[in-house]
């Protein structure tokens, strides 16, 4: 098992733009505190989504457009590096109408009605994601 350890003295909330891209919001939000590692959770409400699955046996992503609006059950993910920018892996959970849920992967695409974001900043090692070829994802990697 791969393990990294890091110190953190600051937390954040940020209310993010209604109308914006939900992962590029959050990624505004961790570059502009100049935060290169971190941790984040956020609640909310968007106006449509757009989510991909990881197929394991075919090694790539579906696509799911969720035209409708939907509760942020939960939103949560991490800050690395990937290509020498920060790297924002999230994956959301959607609250429908009826009650039922979807969710996966986020991707750019969802559009925000309302959110909060509640943001760790790790102080630490730079953690790069590198192509791993057991897995088809670009892992952690020191
Ligand atoms: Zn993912």
């Amino acid at each position: 098992m791969n393990q990294w350890f890091y110190k953190t003295d600051k937390t954040f909330l940020a209310r993010l733009p209604h109308d914006g891209d939900l992962l590029l919001s959050i990624k505004d939000v961790f570059k502009e505190n100049a935060v290169q590692m971190g941790f984040f959770v956020a609640i909310g409400a968007v106006k449509t989504a757009h989510v991909a699955f990881y197929d394991q046996g075919a090694k790539t992503y579906t696509d799911l457009i969720i035209d409708e609006p939907a509760e942020i059950l939960s939103c949560t993910g991490n800050v690395s590096w990937v290509d020498g920018d920060i790297s924002i892996h999230a994956h959301i959970t959607l609250g429908l109408k009826d009650g039922t849920a979807k969710g996966g992967h986020l991707l750019e695409g969802t559009v925000i009605f309302a959110s909060e974001l509640f943001g760790i900043a790790l102080d630490g090692q730079r953690l790069e994601r590198r192509f791993d070829d057991v897995t088809g994802l670009k892992l952690w990697s020191s």
